[in-house]
């Protein structure tokens, strides 16, 4: 059997499983489809002389034990922290909404407008913190029995896996601007409005991941998302790990269910006695495997896991920074959440589900040049709308419907900062479905499945078993968000991955 292990996905879930890998004296070869490495994180010139991210852009939840023992930073990757981590903009008859890390600073700017949203905030960030020890552990390693039992005991906890988020929040906020922030935190994670059941887990995860003791600021790699992967990338390479772009995968090989190695696209067959998957299960199993080598019951569990393409981004150069109400320059450097309350993200996710354009799409603004002016040329900032909550199979398809999404955002744009139309010199949007097509993310969906309870902790694959079973295929380890603890830029997953094939 041969001692090589094949990497499928260069995103920075395999580039973090290759990069411990080859650090631990393993052979590897990590395959991926695309020109460039970081998939979801990636970052690409689509407006010439900008750095665009393609999507997530703040890695504050990237684990920093990763990051040194990689030794990330001799490979170039520097992180600048935001002074914000959210806003919202004041709209008619609202105040805006500051979040800060720091927990005195929040309450003084809530306390403007509500004496007893001020008080109530230490309290809940505290509430977080509680949630976040007990559930830190069984985030970076496949979470076992016993530890059910230490969630069911934690009231706190199990509020927060079960209820909708927007009644949670009312426990604790009278601000709606304040709830719709903490919603557009959560929510593009799910597809879900806020009154569904279980949508405070998403809030949860953030905050576990994030930083534990106070809010987690926006965390950005100077040079965007990819420069994340370039470093990996780097450390990888320096251990010894072939990388090869441009290469995409085609099969896994089983022998007598175990692995046997990979084929290309292009034909070639490499050899190898392991082969760590990063792309979604159903790719992982469907395509590269094939439902005809597994059992009946395990593809359907493939296919009811759902996946869903919600978000699509509009990056616009623009002459100048915008004027969002009642935001300073500061402020501007986190999450900007353009929802007046929760209910706006609701309605979203009601159109969605009817396969329907929002009226009104609620948008998650980035400024990332408030930090590094370097993603675009002197004077030009780049603004990265992303609305979320929009139906992947769009009713009528994306074909017609991308340019009244396009116009749409932008009445939703001027009305929070009004006159930035005027400044905007060039501009692309990202569809739901460019996401498949361009990233090869299942049905465009952000995070390899979605992140609600129902698919999440136990009843995510981890990197070796599905809902305490074994993978059907020996030598194949799961390492991408679909798999625990799941998505967002966390490096989790393909720790977990390169940790437990290293134990055997
Ligand atoms: C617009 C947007 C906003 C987001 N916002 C947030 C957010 O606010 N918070 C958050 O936590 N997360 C967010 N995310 C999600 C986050 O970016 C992802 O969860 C994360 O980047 C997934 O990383 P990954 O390495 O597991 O998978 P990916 O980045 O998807 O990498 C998988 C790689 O596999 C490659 N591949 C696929 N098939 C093959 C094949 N057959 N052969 C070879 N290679 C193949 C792909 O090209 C890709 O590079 C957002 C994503 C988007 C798009």
């Amino acid at each position: 059997m041969s001692e090589r292990i094949a990497i499928v996905g260069g995103g920075h879930n395999g580039l973090v499983a290759a990069a411990l890998l080859a650090r631990a004296g393993r052979e590897v070869v990590l395959l991926e489809a695309r020109a460039e490495l970081g998939g979801l994180a990636s970052t690409r010139e689509l407006i010439p002389g900008h750095r665009v991210d393609v999507g997530h852009n703040d890695l504050g939840m990237f684990r920093r034990s990763v990051i040194d023992e990689l030794e990330l930073a001799r490979h170039g990757l520097e992180l600048i922290e935001a002074p914000a981590a959210a806003a919202v903009p004041a709209a008619a008859g609202s105040d805006p909404v500051v979040l800060w890390p720091e927990v005195e600073r929040t309450a003084e700017g809530l306390a403007r407008a509500s004496a007893d949203d001020a008080a109530a905030w230490p309290g809940f960030v505290a509430e977080l913190a509680t949630c976040a020890a007990t559930l830190q552990p069984l985030l970076s390693r496949p979470p076992e029995l016993v530890d059910m039992g230490r969630l069911l005991i934690s009231p706190e906890l199990l509020r927060f896996l079960s209820a909708p988020l927007d009644e949670l929040l009312r426990e604790w906020f009278q601000g709606p601007a304040l709830r719709a922030g903490l919603c557009g935190q959560a929510l593009p994670a799910t597809g879900l409005g806020p009154r569904a059941n279980g949508t405070g887990w998403p809030l949860l995860y953030g905050s576990v991941l994030g930083a534990s003791d106070r809010l987690a600021p926006v965390t950005r790699a100077r040079g965007g998302a990819g420069a994340l992967a370039a470093a990996l990338a780097a450390s990888a390479s320096a251990s010894g790990a072939q990388i090869r772009t441009r290469t995409p995968v085609s099969r896994i090989l089983v022998e007598s269910r175990r692995v046997a190695g990979v084929e290309l696209e292009a034909g070639e067959l490499i050899e190898a006695g392991a082969v760590v998957s990063t792309t979604t299960p159903a790719v992982t199993f469907l395509d590269l495997i094939g439902a005809s080598r597994l059992e009946p019951a395990f593809v359907r569990r493939l296919l009811n896991v759902k996946y869903r393409g919600t978000a699509a981004r509009l990056a616009l150069s623009i002459d100048g920074l915008p004027s969002f109400r009642g935001l300073d320059r500061p402020a501007l450097t986190g999450r900007i959440v353009l929802a007046e309350r929760a209910s706006d993200i609701e309605r979203a996710a009601d159109a969605a589900k009817y396969r329907r354009l929002p009226t009104r799409p609620w948008i998650e603004a980035a400024l990332p040049t408030t930090l590094d002016p370097s993603l675009a040329p002197a004077g030009r900032h780049l603004l990265l709308a992303t609305a979320h909550h929009l139906p992947f199979d769009l009713e009528g398809g994306w074909a017609n419907g991308g340019e009244e999404l396009r116009r749409r955002m932008m009445v939703e744009l001027e009305r929070w900062a009004p006159g930035i139309g005027g400044l905007v010199r060039e501009q692309v949007l990202l569809l739901p479905t460019d996401y498949e097509d361009e990233v090869g993310a299942t049905n465009g969906g952000l995070h390899h499945g979605e992140m609600n309870p129902s698919q999440s902790l136990w009843l995510r694959p981890t990197a070796s078993a599905w809902a305490g079973e074994q993978l059907p295929v020996e030598g194949l380890w799961l390492g991408g968000a679909g798999c625990h603890p799941g998505g967002g830029v966390t490096g989790l997953p393909g720790m977990t991955a390169a940790v437990s094939l290293l134990r055997g």
